[in-house]
């Protein structure tokens, strides 16, 4: 009784350690258009949430192919910065590496810099880069050819280590909001909470057996109509578990992440999955929770 106690205290300290760097991918239009949200208001709704909850300095990873002649578009990136947030390089058109060449992915980093120069606030602040998918390079060659490319150009590469895989719920979250299916909408609220908290405790825990310690985790997220609608509530959620926010910038520049996991796949995945991986590592006793099934039988 007395150990379990003693465990369940330890387990709450780490928790309350956890410090979190918020950030973005896909700027200035994630994922697709749903039926009475603006992408405009989505952004302000979204940094309104970031707010209220205090959290600032996110860095928002911006595709140029989204933005490029498009008014409105280049206005979200508009209010994006004057919230007093990041804007940083996530190629041009969001082709990952596994299906680009080095020549071409070296092309689509640069391209995006065009229009990221224009919003901006220095060379120093576009020049973190966010790898697409999450594609750091399926052969030695594409992943060391795109790695000194970035360091020579003075680039620091914005890891992920929890990732709320959040544009899942996107397409079911459409359906319940053309039909204003309010029910729905905050089934799927529930779902998408439930399963983040559930994929953030597991990746914390995986990252301490891997480091022995707290890492400066960094979330990705992406701003759309679901998003918007659950970040108050997911904000709060966090915080109630523990977690802290810091400014982005001081976990994307930590020297925790001068590692390099060597890690050669045609899949993305998280800084603590590459390190599990990379490591052979295996803890039998975590294990990762799944997606929701089933989230297309909510509105139909
Ligand atoms: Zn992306």
């Amino acid at each position: 009784m007395k150990l379990s106690l003693f465990l369940l205290l330890i387990s709450f300290n780490l928790n309350a350690a956890m410090k979190v760097a918020l950030t973005v991918d896909d700027l200035p239009a994630s994922g697709k258009d749903v039926k009475g949200y603006d992408r405009l208001k989505i952004v302000d709704d979204f940094t309104s949430a970031l707010k209220k909850n205090k959290v600032k300095g996110v860095y928002g990873f911006l595709n140029g192919v989204q933005a490029v002649h498009q008014e409105k578009r280049l206005k979200v990136l508009k209010h994006w910065k004057k919230s007093g947030h990041y804007l940083g390089n996530h190629t041009f058109s969001h082709k990952g590496l596994t299906k680009s060449t080095i020549e071409e992915y070296k092309q689509e980093i640069e391209r995006n810099e065009s229009l990221l120069i224009d919003y901006a606030d220095s060379i120093k602040e576009l020049k973190v880069f966010r790898y697409t998918y999450l594609e750091e390079g399926e052969t030695k060659e594409k992943r060391y050819g795109i790695r000194s490319y970035l360091a020579r150009r003075n680039y620091r590469i914005a890891q992920v280590t929890l990732d709320t895989s959040d544009w899942y719920w996107l397409e079911a979250f459409s359906k319940c909001a053309s039909k204003s299916d309010k029910e729905g909408m905050e089934k799927l609220k529930k779902s998408f909470l439930d399963y983040s908290s559930l994929n953030i405790n597991y990746s914390d825990k995986l990252a301490k057996m891997i480091w022995g310690k707290s890492i400066p985790h960094i979330l990705l997220m992406h701003i759309n109509a679901f998003t918007t609608y659950v970040l108050d509530d997911f904000l709060i959620l966090l915080k109630k578990e523990g977690v802290s926010f810091v400014d982005s910038k001081k976990h994307i520049f930590d020297k925790f992440y001068d590692e390099d996991t060597t890690f050669i796949h045609e899949h993305g995945k998280t800084y603590v999955q590459q390190a599990l991986e990379t490591r052979k590592l295996v803890f039998k006793n975590l294990k990762q929770p799944q997606l929701p099934k089933q989230l297309d039988t909510i509105c139909n």
